[in-house]
């Protein structure tokens, strides 16, 4: 026998959940057709709901043990969720799966089976379309996953998912990474191991809403660029370097052209806007260290990624 944890990070979803639940089942029973050989555990992280998430949880476990749950003191965000999930699966094989029935549980047979049969170390799904979606949004998340690929050596996949099936080995390996700021996607690429993916048009979400509003989706592109990526960091460097030869040029120029022309005091406004334009960069360029010593120092105080207060 073996054992696969389907992990389910919940954030509000009392309204999906039953849905997700019928609808596992159902893929459940199909899956065991093939593979009779394979049991289920059903995790599901509360990641602090302030609904009825919990107790919907826990009455789909009164009636069926192999639900279990995690339920988080507050919202740590589906980061923690899912490295919560991980660290509290005992499968030989784990999967992710989002509660609002996004990810299409009747994939999970071809899934496994591209495990078990043809030897991969994780299965993983991406969407080609971004159908549902509004304009503005798809269009800087295809911008960011562009620039995110140019600013960093780890791949990250456009329109991947965090629906991926692992093997125990590749679970292990994603919890030795013990960083605060979890940028999964990342991490994913970073850990290695041999992935087959699988595409399908998007879905929408069967109830309830998106918990990501563009302010947060903004926010987290810039986590996952810092966190796999220091070629900002010498971007500042390049442009001071940069612009100290423009400068050069320009005293050169200046010297000449007074030595020729005499000393017209005039040119205070191209004064201002030199001022205004490099004082500009300069605080940009602050910005971004700033923003890689934050996360040094969010790292460093070794806060633990997510607190429980009940599970079963
Ligand atoms: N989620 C979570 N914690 C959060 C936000 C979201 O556990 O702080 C869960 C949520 O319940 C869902 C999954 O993460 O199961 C994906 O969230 P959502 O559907 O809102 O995101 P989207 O599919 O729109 O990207
Ligand atoms: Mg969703």
């Amino acid at each position: 026998m073996s054992l696969l944890s389907v992990i389910v990070p919940c954030y509000n979803e009392e309204q999906a959940i039953p849905f997700f639940y019928e609808e596992i089942c159902k893929t459940i029973s199909v899956f065991n057709k093939e593979f009779p050989e394979v049991d289920f555990e059903l995790l599901f992280i509360d990641d602090g709901s302030s609904d009825n998430t919990l107790p919907v949880v826990k009455s789909l476990r009164e009636n069926d043990k192999r639900v279990h749950f995690v339920s988080f003191s507050r919202n740590f965000g589906k980061e923690a969720g899912i490295y919560a999930g991980l660290e509290n699966s005992k499968g030989d094989y784990a999967v992710i799966m989002d509660a609002d029935l996004q990810d299409p549980p009747s994939l999970l047979p071809d899934m496994y089976r591209s495990l078990v049969v043809e030897g991969y170390d994780s299965a993983a799904t991406r969407r080609v379309t971004r159908k549902g979606e509004p304009v503005i949004r798809s269009f800087f998340a295809r911008m960011f996953y562009r620039l995110i690929n140019r600013l960093s050596k780890t791949e990250i996949v456009d329109g991947a998912r965090d629906y991926r099936i692992m093997t125990r080995r590749m679970v292990d390996a994603i919890l030795s990474m013990k960083e605060v700021n979890r940028f999964t996607k990342g991490i994913y690429g970073w850990v290695g191991f041999k992935t087959k993916w699988f595409e399908y048009e998007n879905i929408e979400r069967i109830a309830g809403e998106t918990k990501w509003s563009f302010w947060k989706l903004l926010l987290y592109s810039i986590e996952g660029i810092v966190a796999f990526s220091t070629t900002p960091l010498a971007f500042a460097a390049m442009l001071g370097l940069l612009f100290t030869l423009i400068s050069f040029v320009l005293i050169i120029f200046i010297i000449i052209r007074t030595l020729i022309l005499g000393d017209p005091t005039s040119g205070w406004p191209s004064m201002v806007c030199i001022i205004t334009f490099l004082g500009g960069i300069q605080l940009f360029c602050m910005g971004v260290i700033g923003e890689y010593l934050a996360k040094a120092y969010m790292e460093t105080k070794n806060r633990p990624i997510y607190i429980s207060k009940e599970e079963e």
